[in-house]
């Protein structure tokens, strides 16, 4: 999803030559065909947006997946980029890799200040060892490797897997399915009281290639809308936009992950850039996509 949208905001740019491979294509966990594609085509800058990532369930389930292959991809990534001579490379961590108990909305000083969530404490600390990472060779070697930290982003091309994909894909799908079912109620999972906010995907890969552009960007600045809801609030929202009528209930055997995650933009605000998509017009424009997916048989669900 970041990376089709990074493409599609790169592609309005002059003169990119956008280079780009599919997971078969290469296999980024393979160091030595990394290495390949980058003496191959010597790109300038790299926007790394591949990661395995999930919903609450998945990264609950999957512990030592989401680590370990998120550690390989990325080292040998950020080790080829820099053997070839790049000099710029974007790397993409997420404010979930923030402690669980940082205080609101999350200013990028509070990265390891504090314990993690554990529903996603692999991930977040082979995130955290990736961004470190950049930090150290833009230190040692002088190279521009920064990190942007996205909040959870939604939009065209999301996965709607039932059971491992985030949150709003997740309820886009299952209030639809209701509406079409006539089902009286749809059920969401935890409390609902937990606050989230959301970023539509091409917001996201406007953001990136504003970083891009900047000559000293920081080592890792916060990329969110500065708003944020309940789930329940979102479950609200979704049903009105999808025109489901029926009733909501939550399920307290699900687990509500962090209390509140917010971030805290001022330091990308003063960078220039602010978002422009809201979220009810985002999710309008998501589940257009969503229909036309479904119909063409071309749903995402992995
Ligand atoms: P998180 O932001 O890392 O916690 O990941 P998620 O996007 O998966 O979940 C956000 C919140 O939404 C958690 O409190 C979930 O329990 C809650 N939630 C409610 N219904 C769903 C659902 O259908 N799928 C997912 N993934 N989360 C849900």
């Amino acid at each position: 999803m970041v990376g089709s949208a990074v493409c599609r905001r790169l592609s309005q740019i002059p003169g990119v030559r956008l280079i780009t491979r599919t997971r078969d294509e290469v296999d980024l966990e393979d160091e030595s065909a990394v290495r390949e594609l980058f003496r191959v085509e010597k790109p300038d800058a790299v926007i790394f947006a591949a990661a395995r990532v999930g919903g609450i369930e998945a990264n609950r389930r999957y512990p030592v997946e989401f680590m370990t292959e998120n550690l390989r991809a990325q080292l040998a990534t950020i080790q080829a980029a820099y053997e070839s001579g790049v000099g710029r490379f974007l790397f993409l961590g997420s404010t979930c890799i923030y402690p669980r108990m940082a205080p609101q909305p999350i200013r990028e000083e509070a990265l390891l200040s504090g314990p993690l969530e554990p529903t996603n404490e692999a991930y977040a600390l082979a995130k955290i060892c990736g961004l470190k990472l950049c930090q150290y060779y833009r230190q040692q070697y002088g190279v521009v490797f920064h990190s942007a930290m996205p909040t959870n982003l939604y939009g065209p091309g999301d996965n709607y897997h039932p059971e491992h994909s985030h949150v709003l894909p997740g309820l886009l799908r299952r209030i639809h399915e209701a509406k079409e079912s006539g089902a009286d109620h749809v059920t969401i999972w935890g409390s609902g009281t937990p606050r989230r906010e959301f970023l539509y995907v091409d917001d996201l890969a406007d953001a990136l290639v504003h970083l891009l552009e900047l000559d000293d960007p920081p080592d890792w600045v916060n990329v969110g809308s500065g708003v944020d809801l309940s789930i329940l609030e979102l479950a609200e929202l979704i049903a009105e936009i999808v025109g489901y009528r029926g009733a909501i209930r939550t399920d307290p055997s699900r687990p509500d992950g962090m209390p509140r995650k917010l971030t805290d933009i001022s330091l990308l605000r003063s960078l220039g850039w602010q978002p422009r998509i809201e979220l009810e017009e985002g999710i309008r424009r998501t589940y257009a996509d969503f229909q036309r997916s479904l119909q063409a048989g071309l749903l995402r669900s992995a």
